[in-house]
């Protein structure tokens, strides 16, 4: 039993904050310490001044030093990769790296990244986001020991700057759910089958804890709203019952539960709302809801419903947003924190999830339109406005009155900004029609299609061609003007007369100009198209020390201009071949930008399809007639309510049918899906009614083919045969294998040969090896010796 353990939440806490540094202080130091340039101890103080940072800087904006309101959300590279360090759950294949039970940095970033002798974790996206994280390997064998040394350490460093700070992990269920069966475990097994064992080294862990001071523990289980899991949702609910009756016992044989720290569960990325009063009944003294994607549970704010069912228990409530950066409707949010008080629930303000998906700090954002700033809230904000919020719940709305009239003004002034709505693009919305989305038949378009005269087994490629330092360093150079528009065009010209020559000579099919004007495949677009802004320091982590820069889409979105016409039309311009033309699609430029919450997604979606339409257009007239256009984030957006999936799917594939409806049917249009998991959506994958769809396939080994054949998916098909994400050259057998793999799985007629994505992340010399042995594979299947 320690000093604190008896306190309850203070009003106002956040589950999360970003870790990657104001200046992604966190990425440089990382790097560094990959490179060799500084030691462990250096990067262990540099996290740890970061963590001191974060702690000091969330008092600062106004959430308590004691009680454990501040999260240590801190992590090195992951937040499920620290939990399977936590939980000393190395996998076999790893048992050689670095000091046993995995403590040291080396084994840590050996699971991360691999090494000459180890291929690394998996990694995939974390539920609905663009965070991606270390995917778990666990079979019958894999060991489990309690090993707290990251959170006891950073427990004791809040102490000492005198935070009493609250442990965050990946709760058991969560992280069993999202961990893989290991190569070589039986037949059958399933990580989740290791609950009971897991729980109890989750026990070993909240005791260490407890015995170091910590008063509260935040256990993550967003399974809890996902239907896109190995188990029905019921059955996740079922276990999270089971696995905290268990962990609120305390560790060991007949322990007091004075044995380990309150706990918060927290249910964040959507909506528990049918789960709500079952986790209330939990033994655990605190549980968080997202009320921002999800709800209370019906009549929860007139009846006693909820009131009763929380009895002794407190419920954090997530009405500020965790996923965008737009100003909290202050008013609303307080109306329901009121509601939720008067019906007599210990309620705690909170954030929807961890702020992890957000940038810094607005305030660094000097360059930004001041009228667009001032309706933004990033990281540092949302806490002033969850901090705000506990104000009025401790001291009545009236008290906060002036912030919540501000907010309101706010509000107001960004629904009648020019620019908002703009009454051109919505009568051009209004009225679109069905026909709009509807090409011609499938047999007239193939037969118009044969004047491209593309062979079979067309080979091709994805669209960027290896982003050099002398790219890099030309548009650094113009952006700081130090270039001229002329001298950067001519740059890139050259650039693309480089890569079609290139292509030639090794002998593709259709061909790509490459896409050495873009530093990325949405913000590119996002610069061109009004609607949208871009920032400077707006930084979130996707994955590792890899960080994107999402843009704002604050207002109708139109295109002033062409956008890459130029550059599509100079590349067929140099060659008889066909130059495929190279746009993003609809849902995933909304994917990766921060979107406007004034409107339901699908009239976002149709404004960007309408401006990609006229895109396609004036491709089309400057003599481009194949044109691509990626959507890699179809997938990804998928709602993990499986109710709202249905209207989801409608929209999005409605988005890309209209941004390609126009194309007559001598135009062939591709698209690309950056994954190969898309048994869930294979409806909408052929609902996008493209010519030729081209998927990663090459480490499944063509596996993702075969429920394309079963569908009856009868258009074109591009399954990668060359894995881009190594610099591994894939020999010809290696690449005529899978073609021939393939072919066994779906008509010859129909498929095509390319590599499973881009090419921006390679160098030349494997690229250019890879691409003609991947040509001479083609040929060779072509014409049998
Ligand atoms: N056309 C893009 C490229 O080749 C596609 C990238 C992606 O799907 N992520 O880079
Ligand atoms: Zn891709």
């Amino acid at each position: 039993m320690t000093a604190f353990a008896s306190s309850p939440l203070p009003a106002a806490t956040i589950l999360g904050y970003p870790r990657i540094g104001r200046r992604r202080e966190l990425k440089r130091a990382v790097e560094a310490f990959w490179k060799g340039a500084i030691d462990e101890a250096e990067l262990r103080r540099t996290a740890a001044e970061l963590r001191f940072a974060t702690r000091a800087r969330l008092v600062e904006l106004g959430l308590p030093a004691e009680g454990g309101a501040v999260p240590e959300s801190f992590s090195f590279y992951d937040q499920v990769l620290d939990a399977t360090l936590a939980l000393g759950a190395i996998p076999a294949r790893f048992a050689d790296v670095g000091a046993a039970g995995g403590s040291d940095l080396a084994t840590y970033f050996a699971l991360a990244r691999g090494d000459e002798s180890h291929q690394p974790l998996e990694m995939t996206k974390w539920f609905d986001t663009n965070y991606h994280y270390s995917v778990p390997e666990i079979d019958e064998r894999t060991p489990f020991a309690a090993n707290p040394a990251l959170q006891l350490a950073q427990l004791a460093e809040a102490k000492d700057q005198g935070v009493e700070s609250r442990p965050v992990l990946v709760g058991p269920v969560t992280y069993l759910l999202l961990a893989k069966a290991a190569d070589g475990a039986a037949e059958g097994f399933a990580p989740i089958d290791r609950l009971d064992e897991v729980v109890a080294v989750y026990g070993e862990l909240l005791a260490a804890l407890a015995e170091a001071g910590a008063a509260w523990v935040q256990l993550d289980e967003p399974a809890l709203v996902s239907d896109s899991l190995s188990v029905p949702r019921a059955e996740v609910l079922a276990l999270v019952e089971r696995a905290y009756a268990r962990l609120s016992a305390g560790s060991g044989e007949g322990a007091s539960s004075a044995a380990r720290p309150r706990i918060l569960l927290a249910a964040p990325y959507g909506d528990a709302s049918s789960a709500l009063l079952r986790l209330a009944a939990l033994p655990v003294e605190a549980v968080h809801a997202d009320l921002v994607r999800g709800a209370l549970p019906d009549g929860a704010y007139d009846g006693a419903l909820v009131a009763s069912a929380f009895a002794g228990k407190q419920f954090v409530a997530g009405v500020v947003d965790g996923r965008n950066i737009w100003r909290t409707d202050l008013r609303a949010a307080s109306d329901a924190l009121q509601a939720l008080r008067s019906a007599g629930v210990d309620v705690v303000v909170g954030t929807s999830n961890s702020l992890q998906h957000v940038p810094h700090d607005v305030e660094e954002e000097t360059k930004l339109d001041a009228r667009l700033r001032s309706w933004l809230a990033f990281a540092d904000q949302k806490v002033g406005q969850v901090r705000v919020l506990a104000h009025g719940l401790e001291h009545g709305a009236e008290a906060i009155e002036a912030e919540l009239a501000e907010a309101d003004r706010v509000l107001a002034d960004r629904a009648a900004a020019p620019g908002v709505r703009v009454d051109d693009v919505r009568t051009r919305v209004a009225k679109v029609a069905d026909p709009d989305r509807r090409r011609a038949a499938e047999q007239d378009r193939r037969d118009a299609q044969r004047a491209l005269g593309i062979p079979l087994l067309a080979t091709t490629t994805i669209g960027s061609f290896p982003q050099t330092a002398e790219i890099r360093n030309a548009r650094a150079a113009f952006t700081r003007g130090e270039i001229d528009r002329d001298a950067y065009d001519g740059f890139l010209r050259a650039e693309i007369e480089r890569v079609i020559r290139l292509q030639e000579e090794i002998g593709l099919d259709v061909l790509v100009h490459g896409e050495a004007e873009r530093n990325d495949m949405v913000q590119y677009f996002a610069e061109h198209l009004d609607g949208f802004a871009v920032t400077e320091h707006g930084w979130v982590q996707s994955y590792g020390t890899r960080a994107t820069r999402p843009s704002i889409l604050w207002g109708d979105v139109s295109r002033p201009a062409p956008i890459t016409v130029e550059w599509s039309a100079y590349a067929q311009s140099l060659t008889e071949k066909p130059v495929k033309g190279m746009l993003t699609g609809p849902v995933t430029i909304l994917a990766w930008s921060f979107v406007r919450d004034d409107q339901p997604l699908a009239d976002t979606a149709a404004q960007v399809a309408l401006a990609l339409r006229d895109e396609i257009d004036d491709l089309v007239s400057a003599g481009i007639s194949i044109v691509q256009v990626d959507e890699p984030a179809l997938r990804e957006l998928l709602p993990l309510d499986a109710e709202r999936q249905p209207a989801y799917l409608d929209w999005s594939v409605g988005a890309f049918r209209l941004a390609t409806g126009g194309a007559a049917p001598e135009v062939q249009i591709h698209t690309h899906l950056c994954y190969s998991e898309f048994g869930e959506i294979i409806d909408a994958v052929d609902g996008l009614d493209a010519d030729v769809t081209s998927i990663e396939a090459a480490r499944s080994r063509m596996d993702v083919v075969e429920p394309l054949g079963e569908h009856g998916y009868s258009r074109g098909i591009g399954p990668g045969v060359y894995d881009i994400h190594s610099p591994r050259v894939p020999s010809v057998a290696e690449q005529t294998e899978l073609i021939r793999l393939a072919a066994d799985r779906i008509p010859g007629e129909q498929l095509w040969v390319n590599p499973d994505c881009g090419l921006k992340t390679r160098g030349y010399e494997e690229t250019v090896a890879s691409l003609t042995n991947l040509v001479l594979a083609a040929a060779a299947v072509r014409e049998p010796v």
